[in-house]
């Protein structure tokens, strides 16, 4: 007969289990109670929108849309995109869901998002995030509120220490205007000497060229002007807002001058969380405010604000967490003693505690696994205590043993 071969796991997607798992699941259920704490409401979103949502929000011209997304057509011919991330969709179910009625919304989302690019350590092509916005507040506390939930969130997961708040503002329309038509001059002046792939940015998209890595970039973007000189007295105002509300919420932050957002939807704040800890891929939370999105949409004008976080990048920066523990593991010795197993082990986990069953193999393998499972007991049952209506109870910590009465076995458990 043939051999059958085994599929593969695709390229850049993840089977998580194990310790991965426990860290994964523990930043999820922080994400969770931080969110109750502020306030968010939770929503859940397709994974797949049509393609225009993306192509019209994010922008044509940014590496997700050009190059990074899953964009299929389906078997009725419209194109359709896996997310690449989440605020576009939460803006279209914004209009399309008439949530409008709600706003100021403040609303968070989880889970899987796709984006076609090369495989690395914490670079994947099915990742997931976390992603707190909030639509319809134009004032800066909404910036600040967010910020401050973020800063809550990496202090809860015990990683605040070492990540930092890089902040900058790309001021109002009018502001953004003027800076980019002197960061142009700047780079027109300097054309010979700029990567090829900043001459395309300085055609469709010159801010970027701030952030290049390119070696040959970098002494002409440290070189170019800061946004400071173009920012309007409301725009100056409102970036003031929001470091003295940071300040006031005891949260820390740098400015960094060159942090900048291509899309031009992008207003006033921008910011990234950022750590030395993950080589390249240092980055683990961004955001900022998209006060143009929704009328990119098709809608009327509606301030956003929001960030995103990669779950798999906070999940390498926790500490070992906690292994998983139980309560008891339930250990039947004989036919007799495996079927009134059944009962109690059914009982015991409708009270409410945590109880697995070990029914294969040798007392001493049966008692290792039970250690192996983190169980705080293991209950043995044999024909002899059957007889008797008792159970033995262990407690694995240190081996002491007691005998109990079969039916009153859950007050030794507590
Ligand atoms: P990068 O510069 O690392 O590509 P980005 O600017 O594309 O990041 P965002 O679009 O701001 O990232 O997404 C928010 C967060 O999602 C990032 O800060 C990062 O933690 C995470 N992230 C982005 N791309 C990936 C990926 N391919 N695999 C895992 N996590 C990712
Ligand atoms: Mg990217």
């Amino acid at each position: 007969m043939a051999r059958i071969e085994t599929p593969r796991r695709v390229r850049g997607t993840q089977d998580i289990f194990g310790e991965e798992q426990r860290r994964f699941a523990h930043v999820l259920a922080t994400f969770e109670r931080v969110r109750r704490l502020y306030c968010f409401g939770r929503v859940d979103l397709p994974v797949f929108e049509a393609t225009e949502v993306f192509a019209r929000s994010i922008g044509e011209t940014t590496d997700v849309v050009s190059k990074e997304m899953y964009t299929f057509p389906d078997r009725g011919g419209d194109s359709l995109t896996l997310r690449p991330e989440f605020t576009a969709g939460i803006a279209r179910a914004f209009l399309t869901e008439g949530w409008q009625q709600y706003a100021p919304l403040k609303v968070t989302t989880s889970g899987a998002v796709f984006r076609y690019e090369r495989p690395q350590k914490g670079r994947y092509r099915q990742f997931h995030q976390i992603d707190a916005e909030i639509l319809g507040a134009p004032e800066p506390a909404a910036d600040v509120e967010l910020l401050v939930m973020a800063d809550q969130l990496l202090r809860e997961l015990g990683i605040a220490d070492g990540v930092t708040l890089q902040l900058n503002t790309l001021g109002d329309a009018e502001t953004r205007e003027a800076w980019r038509a002197g960061l142009v001059a700047h780079f027109e002046a300097h054309r010979g000497e700029l990567s090829e792939d900043s001459l395309t940015r300085l055609d469709k998209n010159p801010m970027r060229i701030l952030d290049s890595k390119d070696p040959r970039d970098r002494p002409i973007a440290d070189a170019a002007p800061d946004i400071d000189a173009y920012l309007t007295d409301e725009a100056r105002a409102f970036f003031d807002a929001v470091t003295a509300g940071l300040d006031a919420a005891g949260v820390a932050w740098t400015r960094n001058a060159r942090l900048v957002r291509g899309l031009d939807y992008y207003r006033h704040t921008a910011f990234e969380f950022v750590t030395d800890r993950l080589g390249a891929q240092g980055t683990v939370l961004a955001g900022g405010r998209y006060d143009g999105l929704v009328e990119s949409l098709g809608g009327a004008p509606t301030a956003g604000v929001g960030w995103a976080a990669g779950v798999e990048r906070l999940a390498m920066l926790l500490e070992e967490p906690a292994a998983s523990t139980i309560d008891a593991v339930v250990v039947p010795m004989g036919a007799a003693a495996e079927a009134r197993a059944l009962g109690l082990v059914a009982a015991l986990r409708r009270a409410g505690f945590a109880i697995d069953m070990a029914y294969k193999g040798k007392m001493k393998q049966r008692l290792a696994k039970a250690d192996a499972l983190g169980a705080r007991y293991a209950l043995i049952l044999g024909d002899d205590e059957l007889a008797s209506d008792q159970i033995q109870v262990k407690r694995l910590a240190d081996g002491v043993q007691q005998v109990h009465p079969l039916d009153a076995v859950a007050e030794a458990l507590v």
